[in-house]
Formats: structure tokens, C-alpha cells, sequence
């Protein structure tokens, strides 16, 4: 029989995938002997099993869970139910991946009308008593019966402003009396049936919610944009209650330790006195720093200091750790990989190396390498931020800076997104809800809720930028205003956000280029000196080559030349070699267009240094380069001289049915040669230039779109016709390769008769992406969502390589390439290039480089190194 259901003291952290992340910690903290309550966890096996089942708790569950729940009663010398001295639990999810926020947590589970009096006998605290009690049936209504927070919330509100009372602490255990009996009305009036007493019964009805919770729209957004799969399930784990609400001697916390947001090295975390783990999380109360903890229960602190490092050093990595103080004594709750901003994760790593904890391709494989995005993008300009208007200081929850219009609730926030805006959501405080909203914006600001708030733990994951806990801000969600002082604004209004600082501004402030200095800097070079493939960047602009220069390009892998013809004063001349009628004509035109292009060239060439520069031939088809809007149309037709309605028939006669498919790449050379013929004198007479300047340019001319050999050497024949000319008129010869774009399936799959042409590859995952499946890359993302969504493709294959597919024909290429010309040098340009996964399939196919927009340069050279380390040859 399959064992569902592991007591705590069965696991171990190697059991992960089965007991989810917080089972899997649970045991492992057991097993080495720390403070934590007993208890058991039932397994992500069981939670697929339910829904195999048909949503429903099956029998030999049933037992199984009887078993482990009668073995922790055994231990603890008391039971579920007992009327006396009740033993209560907790029932929270916990899947494999953690999920902040996702999931729901039902606390104080057991208790009932009569065991509330016997928890109230046994602890001689009859406001705890009740306190936990009302606690159980809000949770309860929330998570399993469905019913809107706020119908309890607004209860406890009243209560507190009747009694005019600053905080829950200061209500007594008759209005805890009131409340329960309020909130069990509500829980009638909402269901139409009571508030469940048999405790078996709240178990059982705890369990199957967190197993429905997986499935929650919430789960499902969280996990689309984590990318975590729908299939893996969540383990559920029941574990004795311990009270941090049971006085002055009682607290919870949650600290990490190390700071999530810089990296410091110092025990970082918020700590509450007489509260539960709720009232943290969910930012009811604002909580104290953690160091304070030290002088309200120095030996519970002193205790969880030196837990705290032990478990980093047993993780040998930052952990996030939440414990609850019960009577004094300290109980460890949760133990996780704590998560954090890009740049802790650099100062992390290379602190962890320093300190000998890790080494260095540990700290290289610890960083997710699309994470490195946030540090690529600008932060405030410290000038501009001297004259800015602060509104006000929140706490810095999530590093960054973000500046966009204010909007109030999460369906505002994805609208405005949808219409381009740039966002900020505003909040008294997120809740899992709010998860479209905060995705949709780029940055969130809150009224309410500390560093380890839901706002701030979800902001951190998605390296957005977050300042929590401005209380001063008077903010309503319904007038959509949010006020302090005379200062009022409203919906659409400008403000600016620091995330390193907590500051609020009013209006737009001026950004500055990221620097990536100190630790970053030390992490590249670790990732350089274990990566294999080279990396290269796509760009056409010196602007743009200098950046990726600056990010550590090596090299230009793409500069497609058609995006160089869209500048103002070209775009006319193209038109109008496009719409010659005559090869004069278009000679004419093409004539104007060289120097403009061998000018291009030399800039980029310059900033390129002696790094290798790939530039691809005019790609695209003609008709992209035309007007559309009527006046763009008459306007032409004035400057070209032919009127309206011949202009018109012209631009139809050029229109495709399938322009993808169509006249484009390498057959725009067979139709019309002196275009290549341009382009490759404008190519070696800016080499000729360089070279007399005394660089060391070689120049890879890339031919697009071949699928027949025959096409390529026609081509060539062109090429090579206009080097010899360019180097007879100049007197210089200049080296430079030849080369193909493997786009194609045919050019893959005939890939030995091609390499006797190309001197080297580079595979378009574009083109070879959308004629392998068929897919249009223009359209695709029409249905991709929805095969996405109903698991016909697990990823968008113009994302990420499909290696099954795509994959198994960029193998036939590299294999039959190599087999006609052993020195073919072999790349890759499509979007792929700048993804981890396709950057590590790269690797594994023996690539020579990958090239990628050069904000993707340090993504890519990092993946580039942690496929080295995974996959060493
Ligand atoms: C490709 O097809 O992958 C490619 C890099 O070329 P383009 O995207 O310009 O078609
Ligand atoms: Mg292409």
C-alpha cells in the first residue's frame, strides 16, 4: 500500500518533491534535532491522487491520516476533541516550489464550543482562549467555507472602534466572546449551516481546502508567472499548535538571515509580542524590528539567533524562518530558501564563497539568470532626486525604482496596463487576490504591512519594486484618492517610488543607468571563466553595440541591416528604391543609400573593436518598408512624382498573402542583386576604412533564408563579385567570412551541402521555430496561451527551443555541417539566444557563441556558465 501520509519524524529534506518545501523542512529541522511541534504531512502524491479521484478524499487516505493523527495525539498525551485539554493543530499547504502567499493557513484547528472552555481551563487565559477561537472560525470561513474576509474583518473592526481600541491587544476576553458569536452567525447566515464542531470534521474539510487551493485562479496565475507547472500538486502538513498569542512571554516572528533586500549580512526580520503568525503575515499590526526581540525575550532571542545560523550553515544558504515564542519557549515553525532582489542574490553568493560556505560554482548556479534583469534597469538619478517632492516613507520592501500612475485595485491596475500605461498599484495592503494587479504593474505601493508583508514577500519574487507600511497615507480604495497632509491624488495621477529607500515622491523623477559594480562584477567573472559558449549580442546601432559592449558582449552575432533603412531621412530613399520601376532607378536610389549604410557600419565597426561582427543582408520583405496611413501615401506620391492611384497599385502588387513565407531574405537578391550589392560594398569599404585606421576588422557576411544550396552560391557569386571589385578600387584586402542563416528546415537538413558554401552558421530559431511547427511568429500568440493552458505545449516554443523538435533538427545541422567543414563556425541569433534553457541547449549542441539583445547579455553569459557546470564535456 502507498504511504500518503509521513510523520515528521519519517522525512528528511531529500524528500522535497513529495513532502513540498515546508513538509520536507519540518522534518529535516526535526531531524536535526531542533524545536518544532510534531506533526505529519500528506503528500503532493495524495493532493494529484484527489484529483485523479475525482476531487474527493478517498478511503485509504482517510485512514492514513487517522493513523498519523492518532500517533501524534499518543505522543502529545492528548486529543483532538478532548473536551478538557484539547490538542489543536494547524493545517498549511506546502508545495514544492514555494508559493507566498498562494496558499492558506488554518490555525487553532480543534477548537469548538467545548473545547474553547477546556483551552480556556488549561491555559488559565480566557481571552486567548476565545481569542484563538474566533481566530479558527475567520480562517475557516476564509480558506474552506469561501466566505469574504471582510464579513469578519469589518466584525472586528467595529468591536475595536466600540471599544476605542488602538489594536487587537487591547480587546478582553468578553469581546472575543461576542466576536465568536458574531462570526458564527455569519459563517450560518453565509452557508446556511452552522459552524462545524466535530474537530474530525474540520480537519477533514481543512484538508480537501488546501488541496482545492492548488487550483485556485490565484495558484494558477502565481505559477504562469514563475513558470511552475500545474502538475506538481501541494502536500498539506498538520502540525501541533504552539501560541505566540498567550501573553507578554508569547510572540512570533519571521526573520531571514540575511537581508532579502541588500544582501548585509546581519539577521534581518520583524518579531510581534502576544500574536500569532497571521497577524505578521497579513500586516494587521505593524510588527518590530527583530532586534527589539532581544531586550522583550532575550533567551528566546539569543536561542533563535544561534538556530538561525545553524540552519544557514546546515542549508549552506540564506534561509527564511518563521518561530513562535510560547511561554518563553522557542518553536521552529518553517525553515525555507529565503527569497530575495537580484542584487542579494549577488552579495549572497559572493559573501557565502568568501566566507567558504559555497563554492564559486555554487554561488554561480544559485543565481536564476532572468533574475539579473533587475539590475540591468535604470535607478533614480541622484540629482534629479534632490529636487523631488517626498510625500512620504514606507519601508523599502523590494529594491528598485518605479514611476508610473497610481491606480487602486488590481482590475484598474491590469487595465491601464493593457492600455500601455505604466502602473502603480496602490493598496492599504495586497492579498493574494491582488496577484494580476501587481504583475500588470511596475512598481506597489502599500499603506499597511511590514518588510515580510504579503506586498513586499510577492514584490521581492517578482523583482518589482515596493515600499510597504507608508502609514501615514491615507489612501481609499473606493474614492481612489490617497491623501497626507494638503497633498491629494487620485487615479492616473504621477508618483515615484524607491524601493531602496521607502521614499514616495510626487510626480516623475529622471532614471540613470544601472551601475553593476563590486559583486556583480566578481560574479560575471566566475560565470566567464566556467562558461564554454562565447556570447554575443544582436544590434544594429553603435548605441546599442556600446551597451552590450558594456554588458560584456563579445562579439556581434546579428546586426540586421533593414532596421538601419527606418531613420527619417532613409525610409524616403528606400521607398523609393523599393518602388523603381527601372534597375537604373533603383541603382540610383541604392547609390544615395551606401554611404549612409558604410557609414552605419563604420560606427558600429568602431565601437566593436577587434570583436567579430556578423551583419546579415537585407532580410525582410519589401512591402514592410511602404506607407499605409492615406496622408504617409499621398505624401509619397508628391515626393515621387506619380499619383496617387499608381502609387496605391504599386504598394498592392507588393503586398503578399503570406509575406513570411514569401518574397524576403535571399530571394530578394535573386530578384533584385544590386540591393546585396549595396550592402556588401557599404560592408568592406567601411573594413577598408577601419583597417587604414589600424583595426582589425573581419567582417561576417551573413546571407538569410537559404534553403537550397544552389540559392547560396548564387548569392555568393555576388558577394564575392563586389569584394574583388571593392578591394581593386581601394588597393586593400580585407579578410571576411561568408557565412548562412540556418532558418529553414530544408538549409538544416541539407546542412552538408550548405556548409561546402557557408563558412558559418547561425541558426534563426525565429524562422526555424515557425516554419517547423507552422506556427506564424507573427500570430502564434493568438493560441499559444490556450495550448499553454490546456498542456498541448508546455512552453512558448518561440521562447524557449524546443529541443524535440527545432532541437533535433539544429543537431542535423551541426552534425552534417561539421562533417563537410570541420572549422564551420557555428551561432545562434533567433530570440532564443537570451534564454537559460536555450542558452543551455546551446552548450550541449557544441555551439561556438550565442547572440541576444544586449540587455540579455549577462542573462545569457551566466546560463552559458551553469550549463558549463552541469553539463562539463
Ligand atoms: C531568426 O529568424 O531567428 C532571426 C534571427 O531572424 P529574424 O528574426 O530577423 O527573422
Ligand atoms: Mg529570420
Amino acid at each position: 500500500m502507498k504511504q500518503y501520509v509521513y510523520a515528521f519524524r519519517e522525512g528528511s529534506s531529500e524528500m522535497k518533491p513529495l513532502l513540498g518545501g515546508k513538509g520536507a523542512n519540518l522534518a529535516e529541522m526535526t531531524r536535526i534535532g531542533l524545536p518544532v511541534p510534531g506533526g505529519f504531512t500528506i503528500t503532493t502524491e495524495a493532493c494529484i491522487e484527489y484529483y485523479e479521484q475525482g476531487n474527493m478524499i478517498w478511503d485509504d487516505l482517510r485512514q492514513q491520516i487517522g493513523q498519523k493523527l492518532s500517533e501524534m495525539e499518543t505522543e502529545m498525551g492528548h486529543q483532538l476533541g478532548e473536551v478538557k485539554n484539547p490538542l489543536l493543530v494547524s493545517v498549511r499547504s506546502g508545495a514544492v516550489v514555494s508559493m507566498p502567499g498562494m496558499m492558506d493557513t488554518i490555525l487553532n484547528l480543534g477548537l469548538n464550543d467545548e473545547t474553547v472552555q477546556g483551552l480556556a481551563n488549561t491555559s488559565g487565559n480566557q481571552r486567548f482562549a476565545f481569542d484563538s477561537y474566533r481566530r479558527l472560525i475567520q480562517m475557516f470561513g476564509d480558506v474552506v467555507l469561501e466566505i469574504p474576509k471582510y464579513k469578519f474583518d469589518s466584525l472586528l473592526e467595529k468591536k475595536k472602534t466600540e471599544k476605542g481600541a488602538a489594536s487587537d491587544t487591547d480587546l478582553v476576553a468578553e469581546d472575543f466572546m461576542d466576536l465568536v458569536e458574531a462570526f458564527k452567525k455569519v459563517v450560518q447566515k453565509e452557508t446556511r449551516k452552522p459552524f462545524p464542531q466535530d474537530p474530525q470534521v474540520q480537519l477533514m474539510m481543512a484538508v480537501e481546502a488546501v488541496f482545492k487551493s492548488w487550483n485556485n485562479p490565484r495558484a494558477r496565475v502565481y505559477r504562469e508567472h514563475n513558470d511552475i507547472s500545474h502538475h506538481l500538486g501541494t502536500a498539506v502538513n498538520i502540525q501541533v499548535m504552539v501560541f505566540g498569542n498567550m501573553g507578554n512571554d508569547s510572540g512570533t516572528g519571521v526573520a531571514f538571515t540575511r537581508n532579502p533586500s541588500t544582501g548585509e549580512n546581519k539577521l534581518y526580520g520583524e518579531f510581534l509580542v502576544n500574536a500569532q503568525g497571521e497577524d505578521v503575515v497579513a500586516g494587521i499590526r505593524t510588527p518590530k524590528d527583530i532586534e527589539e526581540m532581544k531586550n522583550l525575550l532575550p533567551e528566546a532571542y539569543q536561542q533563535f539567533k544561534e538556530v538561525a545560523q545553524l540552519l544557514e550553515k546546515h542549508y549552506r544558504d540564506m534561509q527564511d524562518i518563521e518561530f513562535t515564542v510560547n511561554r518563553g519557549k522557542l518553536f521552529m515553525l518553517q525553515t525555507r530558501t529565503g527569497k530575495r532582489t537580484a542584487q542579494a542574490a549577488i552579495q549572497v553568493a559572493v559573501d557565502m564563497v568568501e566566507e567558504g560556505l559555497i563554492t564559486k560554482e555554487e554561488a554561480v548556479l544559485r543565481m536564476n539568470p532572468s533574475d539579473l534583469d533587475q539590475l540591468l534597469h535604470p535607478t533614480f538619478d541622484e540629482k534629479a532626486l534632490e529636487e523631488a517632492a517626498l510625500i512620504t516613507k514606507g519601508l523599502p520592501a523590494s529594491s528598485g525604482a518605479a514611476c508610473g500612475k497610481i491606480y487602486f485595485t488590481p482590475e484598474e491596475a491590469v487595465n491601464a496596463h493593457a492600455r500601455g500605461e505604466i502602473v502603480i498599484l496602490v493598496r492599504n495592503e495586497t492579498s493574494p487576490e491582488d496577484i494580476e494587479g501587481m504583475v500588470a504593474s511596475a512598481g506597489i505601493l502599500t499603506a499597511k504591512g511590514g518588510m515580510t508583508s504579503h506586498a513586499a514577500v510577492v514584490a521581492r519574487g517578482m523583482g518589482k519594486c515596493c515600499v510597504s507600511g507608508a502609514g501615514e497615507l491615507n489612501i481609499s480604495e473606493q474614492e481612489k484618492t490617497m491623501k497626507i497632509e494638503a497633498i491629494s491624488l487620485t487615479e492616473g495621477d504621477f508618483i515615484s517610488l524607491d524601493g531602496n529607500t521607502g521614499c514616495v515622491y510626487h510626480g516623475k523623477i529622471a532614471t540613470r543607468e544601472a551601475r553593476l559594480g563590486g559583486r556583480f562584477v566578481t560574479l560575471m567573472e566566475w560565470a566567464d571563466d566556467l562558461r564554454k559558449l562565447k556570447v554575443r549580442t544582436n544590434a544594429d546601432t553603435p548605441r546599442d553595440s556600446a551597451k552590450a559592449v558594456e554588458f560584456g558582449a563579445e562579439g556581434i552575432g546579428l546586426c540586421r541591416t533593414e532596421h538601419m533603412f527606418f531613420e527619417e531621412n532613409r525610409i524616403a530613399v528606400m521607398r523609393r528604391m523599393i518602388l523603381s520601376r527601372t534597375e537604373d532607378a533603383r541603382r540610383k536610389a541604392l547609390a544615395e543609400l551606401m554611404p549612409m549604410q558604410r557609414d552605419d557600419f563604420v560606427a558600429i565597426f568602431k565601437v566593436m573593436g577587434d570583436r567579430p561582427v556578423t551583419i546579415r543582408l537585407l532580410d525582410p520583405p519589401l512591402h514592410e518598408f511602404l506607407p499605409t496611413a492615406e496622408a504617409d501615401i499621398q505624401r509619397l506620391a508628391g515626393e515621387l512624382d506619380v499619383s496617387v492611384s499608381q502609387l496605391k497599385e504599386t504598394v498592392r502588387e507588393l503586398a503578399e498573402v503570406n509575406p513570411m513565407l514569401g518574397h524576403r531574405g535571399c530571394r530578394l537578391a535573386v530578384t533584385y542583386p544590386e540591393i546585396y550589392e549595396m550592402q556588401v560594398q557599404a560592408i568592406m569599404e567601411a573594413a577598408t576604412q577601419l583597417k587604414r585606421e589600424g583595426h582589425h576588422v573581419i567582417p561576417e557576411i551573413m546571407i538569410p533564408l537559404i534553403g537550397e544550396i544552389k540559392e547560396l552560391q548564387y548569392v555568393k557569386e555576388l558577394v564575392l563579385k563586389v569584394i574583388r571589385q571593392v578591394g581593386n578600387d581601394t588597393g586593400e584586402t580585407v579578410p571576411y567570412l561568408i557565412g548562412t542563416m540556418i532558418e529553414i528546415p530544408r538549409a538544416a537538413i541539407t546542412a552538408d551541402d550548405i556548409a561546402k558554401e557557408a563558412e558559418f552558421f547561425s541558426f534563426g530559431t525565429n524562422d526555424l521555430t515557425q516554419m517547423t511547427y507552422g506556427f506564424s511568429r507573427d500570430d502564434a500568440g493568438k493560441f499559444i496561451k490556450e495550448y499553454r493552458d490546456k498542456g498541448i505545449l508546455e512552453k512558448d516554443p518561440f521562447q524557449q527551443i524546443d529541443r524535440r523538435g527545432v532541437g533535433e533538427l539544429m543537431k542535423t545541422a551541426v552534425k552534417l555541417g561539421l562533417e563537410s567543414r570541420s572549422d564551420l563556425k557555428l551561432g545562434i541569433c533567433g530570440e532564443h539566444g537570451g534564454d537559460p534553457s536555450s542558452v543551455e541547449f546551446c552548450h550541449l549542441l557544441g555551439l561556438d557563441y550565442v547572440s541576444c539583445s544586449p540587455f540579455r547579455v549577462p542573462i545569457a553569459r551566466l546560463a552559458a556558465a551553469q550549463a558549463a557546470i552541469r553539463y562539463p564535456s
